[in-house]
């Protein structure tokens, strides 16, 4: 049976028992009492407030009131709210809406790059306040809608509210912050408070969901209802309990130190779903999380050459290896290589990578550069450290953490204790997409 065979079983059988599953009764709130500490009413308030923020950047109706050639390769447009800006000919050119150009239904450029001038003319500009009509020196004619042209505009507020479609930006937090929660159920319920997660676990990289079913497969089965679980050679979800003869050191009873969850993968998951289906009694099985981001940027500022040490430097992460379970790849040989900080080319965090048992021996270096490596990822570790939160999540909870960017660990426990978590994963790319679904169909999409 594959891995994915071995899904299509589980979720089968879920969908079978759902049917049979009594649901809880659940207290039920209106939505105007805010004092009430019931995590939906709690969700559902928050969200109706980041609705209203929102719904302020929303790109009002504007209409094209002139045109006026400026340079030789460019047309100064503006529009009804005041923007004004200079319009490339070779961008209006390479954009040309008409059916030969652009395909309609596939929503996809025709228009070849062979084909493309980049030093094109207009031989004509006509326009009026819904449209703007050039023909070209060739004697092509190309028309853009004026709502179109202005939210593509090559403006500063253009082109910050697209980086915000794109991806929102990251809140760090230290060792204050505490997990906004939600409730399972009515988040797959209400795409209202999905979308309050969503955009929670953009910003802020962490949230708890509440009242999880008591099944192995409540991961993949939230993940199923976003969009897909992402699978790694684990499966679509790893039991974390303390297994004989194990193949990952996080599957033992032993303390764990902060790390993020699969490196060897050159795409690591986007987002990690950790189940507490039952947690040991007594003392142990504390988890420990930190914000990455926060922790890299404490580091760039107080110690700029380890910083660069770990943003430069590539390190390898190996996970060899053999199925525990029927679900996970029979035998596996993974090696990847990446630094421990990945920035982008604003110079922002993109990724954090640190996994201390499956950082590879190997290390690509000359020797005298491993000391200082070693003392940068010492250095970085204390300071993950110092900013994290500790808590024992109870049977029932479901932390969700960004994979790429949060931290997570736990304390050691009892070898034959009952604790049971489950791990399963969603990525970014489909998390950001369900986003954008929502807030196009609740009309909160920031631009078309
Ligand atoms: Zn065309």
């Amino acid at each position: 049976m594959t891995s994915r065979q071995v899904t299509r079983a589980l979720f089968s059988g879920v969908r079978a028992l759902r049917t049979s599953t009594i649901q809880q009764i659940r207290q039920k709130c209106t939505s105007a009492c805010f004092n009430c500490t019931n995590a939906r009413c709690l969700s559902l308030a928050s969200t109706a407030s980041q609705q209203h923020a929102l719904k302020e950047l929303q790109v009002p109706e504007t209409s094209l009131i002139s045109t006026n050639v400026s340079k030789d390769s460019s047309v100064r447009v503006k529009f009804s709210d005041g923007t004004e800006s200079d319009i490339p000919y070779v961008w209006l050119r390479d954009n040309c809406r008409c059916p030969d150009c652009y395909n309609q239904e596939a929503m996809g450029r025709k228009y070849l790059l062979t084909d493309l001038q980049v030093d094109v003319q207009a031989s004509d500009i006509q326009s009026n306040d819904t449209t703007l009509k050039i023909q070209w020196n060739n004697g092509h004619v190309s028309e853009y809608p004026s709502e179109w042209l202005h939210a593509r505009a090559f403006t500063p507020k253009a082109r910050a509210l697209r980086r915000n479609v794109y991806a929102l930006p990251k809140e760090p937090w230290g060792a204050d912050h505490r997990l906004k929660e939600f409730d399972y159920e009515s988040m797959k319920k209400d795409d209202r408070i999905l979308l309050d997660w969503l955009l929670t676990m953009e910003t802020k990289g962490s949230a708890m969901l509440k009242n999880v079913p008591n099944r192995d497969i409540a991961g993949p089965e939230m993940i199923e209802h976003i969009a897909f679980v992402k699978q790694s050679h684990y499966g679509p979800h790893s039991p974390v309990i303390n297994r004989p003869n194990t193949n990952n050191v996080a599957f033992t009873n032993a303390k764990l130190g902060m790390h993020n969850d699969l490196p060897q993968y050159e795409q690591m998951p986007g987002i990690i779903f950790i189940h507490c289906v039952e947690q040991h009694i007594g003392t142990g099985g504390e988890s420990v999380i930190t914000d990455g981001l926060f922790a890299a940027e404490i580091l760039r500022k107080q110690h700029p050459e380890y910083f660069d040490i770990l943003t430069k430097t590539d390190s390898y992460f190996w996970d060899k290896g053999h199925a525990n379970f029927d679900w996970e790849m029979a035998e596996f040989y993974k090696i990847s290589r990446m630094p421990i900080i990945t920035v982008d080319n604003n110079k922002q965090v993109k990724q954090i990578a640190v996994n201390n048992a499956i950082r590879d021996s190997y290390i690509d270096l000359p020797p005298e550069k491993v000391k200082p490596f070693y003392s940068a990822m010492k250095v970085f570790n204390d300071i993950l450290y110092e900013n994290s939160v500790v808590f024992k999540m109870d049977s029932g909870d479901m932390m969700t953490l960004d994979n790429i960017r949060c931290l997570h660990g736990r304390e050691g426990y009892e070898a034959f204790s009952k604790r049971h978590v489950e791990s399963s994963y969603l990525d970014w790319d489909e998390a950001r997409c369900r986003r954008r679904k929502i807030q196009e169909k609740l009309g909160l999409l920031l631009t078309k």
